[in-house]
Parts: structure tokens; sequence; C-alpha cells
């Protein structure tokens, strides 16, 4: 554990305690053990998990800071990134963890069952019906998405679930700023307006990664998402 922890130090000011170095080291073996039977992430080695998984997800705060206190919710979470990492670094934020697959939602509740996270749960939905329900719709502080689907379409999954005031992130590679080009009438249409693009990188694999954040200006029309698959199937461009 002890080289990624002096990273996290280094690069994101962030210090891990004993006790949430002792999450994580729980939380990888449960990533490692899984992964054998089903296939839950394409990350299988101890140094690509701790480096491309969980440091890439705490680079997060570099945009987001200190989200104690916050809600949060992960759409496409799949094995719980960058959502649970973010949860052991700050345990006052409360955390949704969402995906479409219902294997990847077992393996989160039952991260979150082991580590006994409070003010946590993972569902089983698609981001575009959750967007329409009461319970989601314009509640979040910030949404976050990592390798899910291009901004336009992000756009679209995200920040109908964002609270007017709040953010999305979208954690992304090369086509940051093209993607992000493309999707000027998608963050209008959505709500969104002021945006942000930093770049980070990782320690040891030296990649280069980029955080796009939207600020969320005004309500989604009433009328968005659309219907689960149309916003893949027809981004708004
Ligand atoms: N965020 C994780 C990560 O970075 O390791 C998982 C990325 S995985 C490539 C993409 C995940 O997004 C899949 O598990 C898929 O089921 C989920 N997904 C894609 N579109 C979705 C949607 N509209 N609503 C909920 N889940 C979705």
């Amino acid at each position: 554990m002890e080289n990624w922890v002096k990273y996290t130090d280094e690069y994101l000011n962030i210090t891990i305690s004993e006790s949430q170095q002792e999450q994580f080291a729980i939380y990888e073996k449960l990533l490692l053990e899984w992964n054998e039977k089903f296939n839950l992430t394409a990350v299988r080695d101890v140094e690509g998990i701790r480096i491309k998984h969980f440091f890439d997800s705490l680079t997060c705060t570099k945009a987001l800071g200190n989200l104690n206190g916050k809600s949060l919710v992960d759409v496409g979470t799949g094995a719980g990134l960058p959502g649970i990492p973010l949860k052991i670094i700050y345990p006052e934020m409360s955390l949704v963890l969402v995906d479409a697959t219902g294997k990847k939602v077992n393996f989160c509740q039952h991260v979150i069952q082991t580590l006994g996270l409070k003010n946590s749960m993972a569902i089983q939905a698609r981001s575009e019906e959750m967007g329409l329900t009461r319970e989601h719709r314009e509640r979040y502080d910030v949404a976050v998405a990592r390798a899910v689907a291009r901004l336009p379409i992000l756009c679209e999954y995200l920040l109908p679930l964002v609270k007017i005031g709040g953010v999305i992130l979208a954690q992304k590679g090369e086509t940051a700023a093209e993607e992000l080009a493309q999707s000027k009438k998608a963050i209008k249409m959505m709500g969104g307006k002021n945006q942000n693009i930093l770049s980070v990188s990782l320690p040891i694999f030296e990649d280069r990664r980029y955080l796009i954040l939207i600020e969320k200006a005004t309500s989604t029309p009433a009328n968005y998402p659309r219907r689960a698959g149309i916003p893949s199937q027809k981004p708004i461009q």
C-alpha cells in the first residue's frame, strides 16, 4: 500500500489515514477476488488497481475539493469507480452508485456492506430513468462519471440529476477538449453553464487525463433526459 499512498500525498495533497488504507486494502482484495469470477474491470493487477483505479478516482478532488457534507451520484460506476474511493476519503459525503448491470451493482453493495460505508447505496438503473424520478432529479450536489459515454451524451445523463448550483464532473482521456467542443449545445440545453478542463497525470504510468467540470445554472427541461438508449443513439449536437 505504501507507495501509492505516498503519491496521493505528493500529487493530490491527500493524506490517507491508516484506517482508510485498511479500507482500500479490503476493496482491492474484493476487486481481485470478484474479477476472477466476473468480468468487473479490465485492470486486474495490484499496481493497476492502486494507480489506474484508486489514484485516478481521487484526482477528482482536484476539481471538486472536500466533499464532506455533499451528496454525490456516480453514474455508470461499474465496480464503484470513482465513487467508492471518494467516499473512503470523505466519509461524511452521501453516495449513490448507479449502474445498469446487476452483477456490478451486487459487487458495489457488497463493498458498501463490507467496508461499513454510511449514507451509501448502489442502485441498478439507467441514468435516463433516474433523471425523471422525483427521488433523484435535481437532488445531487455533484454527479460524476468515468469511462461511460462521450460528453454530449453524459451531459444528458448527469445534468438532470444535479441541483441548480451543483456540478458534473467527467473523467476523460485525450479527447477531452474535442468532446467539450462538441457539447456546447447539450450543456446549454440541459441547464449547464461554465465549464473548465483540468489536466491531471498519473504516477508510474505517466498517463495524462482530464477532468471536465460543468456547473448547473438552470433547471433541465421536463422532457429530458430522453428515453433510455436515445441519448446515446441520437446525442444532442
Ligand atoms: N466507471 C467505472 C470505471 O471507470 O471503472 C465503470 C466504467 S464501464 C466502462 C461503464 C459502465 O457504465 C458499465 O458498467 C455500464 O453498465 C454503465 N452504463 C453505461 N450507460 C449507463 C446508463 N445510461 N445508466 C447506468 N449505467 C450505465
